[in-house]
């Protein structure tokens, strides 16, 4: 079996678990509107993992992360930088529907973390891009090194080296491409985001070797 099959089984068996997970307060919201668990697409060796929200009512029909209106910015942001979905994996915090797309709760949000943590452990990403303000909040949590303070308006666009369990990992947070709906003067600052992603991904083994013990680092 190769590597990629591996984590893919790995990654299947998951989404199992999350199926059959009765304690969470969205299963019943779930199983009655015949929605389906969202736990991620992608190359499950891609180098880089980006990391959204929860699911929106199209995603929770089809199962698949970013397929509506917010996936479509999403696409054009990545196809600007000169990715395409086919070179990333992509996910979210909360692996099914909140109600009317409401915030998270904190109970949703822990007991999702947790199929989070495990698809990073498998998937192993060289670069992390949390999507708005609640992957932010993951991976403060989860990673050494990331910044205790700062919001994604001040954190967006830099490349911070993070201790993952399986080594050296960059964590650039992003704005939330659903921004956009509401915010269009933020529309430059995001393409260039993107681009310079892009840009660590490529140089990311030169970055590698520069990289200092904690400061973080801006790649610009
Ligand atoms: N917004 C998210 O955060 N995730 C999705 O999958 C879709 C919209």
């Amino acid at each position: 079996m190769t590597q990629e099959e591996e984590r893919a089984e790995q990654l299947a068996a998951i989404l199992e678990e999350i199926r059959g997970l009765t304690e969470s307060p969205l299963y019943d919201f779930r199983t009655t509107n015949h929605y389906n668990p969202v736990l991620g697409e992608g190359r499950p060796t891609a180098e880089i993992m980006f990391i959204g929200e929860a699911p929106g009512e199209v995603e929770a029909k089809t199962g698949r992360p970013f397929v509506g209106p917010a996936g479509r910015v999403l696409e054009g942001l990545l196809a600007g930088a000169g990715l395409t979905r086919e070179d990333i994996y992509i996910t979210n915090v909360v692996k099914d529907r909140p109600p009317d797309n409401r915030d998270p709760r904190v109970k949703e949000v822990r007991l999702y973390s947790a199929f989070l943590w495990r698809q990073i452990e498998i998937i192993q990403p060289r670069v992390i891009a949390p999507l708005g303000r609640h992957a932010l909040e993951f991976v403060r949590k989860h990673f050494t090194g990331f910044p205790a303070e700062g919001s994604v308006s001040t954190l967006h666009g830099t490349a911070y080296p993070v201790d993952a369990p399986y080594g050296r990992a960059f964590i650039m947070p992003l704005y939330h491409p659903a921004v956009l709906f509401y915010r269009e003067d933020l529309q430059e600052a995001m393409e260039a985001d993107f681009r310079l992603l892009a840009e660590l991904v490529n140089g990311y083994n030169q970055l590698m070797n520069q990289s200092g013990a904690s400061a973080p680092q801006t790649v610009s």
